[in-house]
C-alpha cells in the first residue's frame, strides 16, 4: 500500500490509547473515536461536588507497560516517568483480618518477609520467601509465551517455545489449583488469602482458579503497586496528550454507531454520531464482544460468555484526621471471616450479596493528599464485590443505598470509626455499569474461567472481517490495566501484519 494507512480505534480507554500509540509508531494515520468527553475509560479520576475521586481502577501494577507505550511514541523512559509522576504506594496493601491481625505489605518485596514475620511468625516468613520466588518463576514462564503474544493458530500452540513454557508451568505446579499451590509455601490460611484473593481481579474465585493466576500476585505484591500524582486519570491524560502531539486525532463525544463493510467483508467506513463516516483500512475495537457485533450489524450466533462478578463502589468524604484512626493504607483489603462462602455468593448461579463480606477500601490521599483532601475532607472509596446481573438480577436502583449503609456500618464495627458517617458522593452499582453499556452489569468483563482464558478467550481477530481486530478486557490477554495495555500492542501488531506484512509485526 503506497498511501498512508488509515486506522480507526474505537474507544479511548487504556486499551485503545495503547493500540493507537503502537499503530502510530508504524506510521499509520490514526483516529480514535470515544463516546465520552475524556480519555481513560474505566481508569479515571472524577470531580464530584468539588472533590476528586479515583472512580475506576485504583491498583496500578506494572506501570512500565505504560512507560513502554509512551516509548513507542519516541518518549524516553525518564521523560515518560516524569509525565506520569509515578509514586510507589507503600505499603502496597494493608490487609486486615477478622481475628484482628493486620499485615502491611511493603512495596519493596525484599521487606515482605519481615512484615510477614511480625504479623504471622517466623515460619510464615520463611515460606513467603520461597513463595515470592515461585511467583516470579510463574511470571517468567508465562508472560512472553501466554500473555504478550499473538497466536497464529495451532502451530503456535504446539511449537517448541510453547511446549517448553507449558512444561515449566507444569514443573512449577502452576496448572493445578491456585490455593493448593500457594499452600505448599504458606500454611497460614490468612497468608494464603493475601496471595490468592487477586484471582477475583480475573473474575474467578481463588479456590477454583488455576495456579497460573498467581501471576497477578507477582504483579501486585511481588513488584509493588504504584500511583500517578493527581490520580489514576493521569494515565489516560498523559497517553492522550502524547498521542495528540504525535499526530493522532482523538475525537471525543463521538460514539461509533456502525462499522460499515464492503463486498469482501472488510470494514470500509466507521460511522459516528458526529459525522458522515470515515473511510478506513483497518479498525481496532475495544468494545465488549456483543457491542462490536452490534456495530457490524452481525447476526452471527456466538457462544454464551460468562461474566465476572460486579461491585458496588461507594465514593464519599470523611473529615481529615478520622482516617488516622483506621489501620489502613492507600489500598486496604478488609477480610470477613468467611471465604469460600463469599465467593459462592458472588459467583454462583443464584448469586446474592455477601453475608460476611470482604471489601477494598481506597484512600488515594495516602499517595496524594494535595489532590484527594479538600476543605478538610478526605475522599474515600469502598468497593464491595457483588454478583453480576446474570447471577442475581437485583433491583440495585433501590438496594444500593441500604446495602451501602450496611457495608459502612459493618466496616465501622470492624475498626474504621466514622465510616458510617461517610458523606456519600456517589454510589456505582451493577445497574449503573449496565446503563454505561457494560454487559451483565459488571465493569470486570468476561471472567477468566478455563474456557475463557488464553487461546480459548475471544481472540483479537474477528472471524470473517479481515481488517477488524479487538483490544481491551473482553479479548486476550484479559481484564485489568496490565492486560489491556498488552492487548493494545497485540492488536496493533495484527494491524501492522495485515497492512505491511509479517516483518512489521512483533
Ligand atoms: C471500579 C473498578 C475498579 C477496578 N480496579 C482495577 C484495579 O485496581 N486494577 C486494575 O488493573 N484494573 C482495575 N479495573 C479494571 C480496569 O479498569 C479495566 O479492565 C480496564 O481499564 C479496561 O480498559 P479498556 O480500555 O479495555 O476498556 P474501557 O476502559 O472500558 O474503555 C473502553 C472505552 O470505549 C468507549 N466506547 C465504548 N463504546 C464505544 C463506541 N461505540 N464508540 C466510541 N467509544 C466507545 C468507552 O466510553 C470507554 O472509554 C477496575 C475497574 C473498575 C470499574
Amino acid at each position: 500500500m503506497n498511501r498512508t494507512s488509515r486506522v480507526a480505534v474505537v474507544g479511548a480507554g487504556l486499551a485503545g490509547l495503547t493500540a493507537a500509540a503502537h499503530l502510530r509508531a508504524t506510521g499509520a494515520d490514526v483516529t480514535v473515536f470515544e463516546s465520552s468527553a475524556a480519555p481513560g475509560g474505566l481508569v479515571r479520576t472524577e470531580t464530584i461536588d468539588g472533590h476528586r475521586f479515583d472512580t475506576g481502577a485504583t491498583v496500578l501494577t506494572m506501570p512500565e507497560l505504560i512507560v513502554d507505550t509512551l516509548g513507542a511514541l519516541g518518549i524516553s523512559a525518564a521523560d515518560a516517568r516524569e509525565r506520569l509522576a509515578l509514586r510507589p504506594v507503600d505499603p502496597s496493601y494493608v490487609m486486615n483480618y477478622a481475628d484482628g491481625t493486620s499485615l502491611s505489605v511493603p512495596h519493596d518485596a525484599a521487606q515482605i518477609p519481615a512484615a510477614v514475620e511480625s504479623a504471622f511468625g517466623a515460619d510464615s516468613a520463611h515460606g513467603v520467601v520461597e513463595l515470592l520466588a515461585w511467583l516470579r518463576n510463574v511470571y517468567d514462564a508465562e508472560y512472553d509465551v501466554f500473555i504478550d503474544r499473538n497466536y497464529r493458530g495451532l502451530a503456535d500452540l504446539t511449537d517448541t517455545r510453547t511446549r517448553r513454557a507449558a512444561a515449566e508451568l507444569t514443573r512449577l505446579g502452576a496448572l493445578g489449583g491456585l490455593t493448593g499451590a500457594v499452600s505448599r509455601f504458606v500454611a497460614d490460611e490468612r497468608l494464603q488469602r493475601a496471595f490468592t484473593f487477586q484471582a477475583l481481579y480475573a473474575g474467578v474465585p481463588p479456590h477454583r482458579a488455576r495456579a497460573i493466576y498467581a501471576i497477578i500476585a507477582d504483579m501486585d505484591i511481588g513488584r509493588g503497586v504504584s500511583a500517578p500524582a493527581g490520580g489514576m486519570g493521569r494515565l489516560g491524560d498523559v497517553l492522550a496528550a502524547a498521542l495528540t502531539d504525535a499526530g493522532v486525532r482523538i475525537e471525543y463525544q463521538a460514539p461509533v454507531r456502525a462499522l460499515r463493510r464492503g463486498s469482501d467483508g472488510s470494514v470500509t467506513t466507521v460511522v459516528t454520531d458526529t459525522g458522515d463516516g470515515v473511510d478506513v483500512d483497518a479498525v481496532i475495537a475495544t468494545t465488549e464482544r456483543d457491542a462490536t457485533a452490534a456495530l457490524l450489524g452481525s447476526g452471527r450466533r456466538m457462544r454464551t460468555l460468562q461474566y465476572s462478578p460486579s461491585a458496588v463502589v461507594v465514593h464519599g468524604l470523611v473529615p481529615e484526621g478520622m482516617t488516622s484512626r483506621w489501620r489502613s493504607g492507600h489500598h486496604t483489603v478488609d477480610f470477613g471471616a468467611a471465604w469460600t462462602q463469599t465467593f459462592a455468593e458472588i459467583t454462583g448461579r443464584d448469586g446474592r450479596v455477601m453475608t460476611d463480606g470482604s471489601f477494598l477500601i481506597t484512600r488515594s490521599a495516602v499517595a496524594d493528599r494535595e489532590t484527594f483532601v479538600a476543605d478538610g475532607l478526605e475522599s474515600v472509596s469502598v468497593l464491595a464485590p457483588t454478583p453480576n446481573l446474570i447471577s442475581a438480577d437485583l433491583a440495585w436502583g433501590e438496594l444500593a443505598g441500604p446495602y451501602t449503609a450496611e457495608v459502612l456500618r459493618t466496616l465501622t464495627g470492624r475498626g474504621y470509626p466514622g465510616m458510617d458517617e461517610l458523606r456519600i458522593s456517589r454510589i456505582d452499582h451493577p445497574r449503573t455499569w449496565l446503563r454505561d453499556g457494560l454487559p451483565a452489569g459488571t465493569p470486570f468483563s468476561v471472567a477468566h474461567s478455563v474456557r475463557q482464558t488464553g487461546p480459548l478467550r475471544t481472540a483479537n481477530v474477528w472471524p470473517s472481517v479481515p481488517n477488524l481486530f479487538l483490544a481491551g478486557s473482553a479479548t486476550v490477554p484479559g481484564v485489568g490495566i496490565p492486560p489491556v495495555v498488552v492487548s493494545g500492542g497485540l492488536a496493533a501488531a495484527r494491524v501492522a501484519e495485515l497492512l505491511h506484512g509479517p516483518e512489521e509485526a512483533r
